[in-house]
């Protein structure tokens, strides 16, 4: 088991220390809320999509480190990208949290976001680092329901 501070990277706790796009989103036309009741984690997705690309995306919410960190860079990953080019890159957020060899993606799509790549060590922390994920799919979908990890 490696050590626990190797989970915690350098841009994991300077995005949970100065969380980015952290508010409520002027303009929003998407939310979906999430919740991780293993963790506590709490969390709301604000997005706009605008001729299916996500114009603007941010949250608010609760949580551990993790999940704040999660949130904070997926915010920052997001702008810009069309809602298929967001749902390939959760795949790939999850397949490399779930470390699901099975899977094939580009560690280069990841970017910062491979600083997680640690987090399939700590079984228990995978939920906290996937809910912004599930909870922006719901949001793309255009869900109203509150999404759990459980
Ligand atoms: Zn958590």
């Amino acid at each position: 088991m490696s050590d626990l501070r190797d989970l915690y990277q350098e841009v994991i706790l300077d995005h949970n220390r100065r969380p980015r796009n952290f508010q409520k989103l002027e303009g929003a036309n998407r939310t979906a809320e999430g919740y991780n009741p293993l963790c506590g984690d709490q969390i709301t997705v604000y997005l706009r999509l605008e001729d299916d690309v996500v114009t603007g995306v941010s949250f608010q919410g609760s949580g551990c480190a993790i999940s704040k960190a999660s949130a904070s860079m997926m915010t920052a990953a997001l702008k810009g990208k069309t809602a298929a080019e967001a749902a390939t890159l959760f795949k790939a957020f999850h397949a490399m949290v779930t470390a699901d060899l099975g899977a094939t993606f580009d560690p280069l799509e990841l970017g910062k976001l491979a600083a997680f790549a640690g987090v399939h060590e700590f079984p228990i922390r995978v939920k906290c680092a996937t809910l912004p994920w599930h909870t922006l799919r719901a949001a793309l979908e255009g869900g109203q329901e509150t999404v759990s990890t459980e």
